[in-house]
């Protein structure tokens, strides 16, 4: 019997179950790791940049963006290209 990659490949509805694990938790209880300074921190703690749609989470030890998020007429985005990890 032989193992073959393609056998894992499935489309992200197969994650469904996980995913709606995690993003029903508390986020601000979550720690996020900061990709620039390798600190870890809870998301609570983080400096936050606030205009009426929009949110800018920044790290509090070298002040890197690590979220982003907004809302718009035509859905909530978040962006998190500084963070390295989120665990909850
Ligand atoms: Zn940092």
């Amino acid at each position: 019997m032989t193992h073959n990659d393609s056998d894992l490949v499935l489309d992200g509805n197969a994650a469904a179950g996980l995913l709606q694990e995690i993003f029903v938790l508390e986020i601000t209880t979550a720690q996020i790791q900061c990709e620039a300074c390798g600190s870890t921190q809870a998301v609570g703690s983080l400096r936050l940049y606030a205009a009426p749609m929009a949110a800018v989470l920044r790290c509090s030890h070298c002040d890197a963006s690590l979220v982003r998020a907004v809302r718009t007429p035509h859905g909530r985005w978040i962006e998190m290209t500084g963070a390295r990890r989120l665990r909850f």
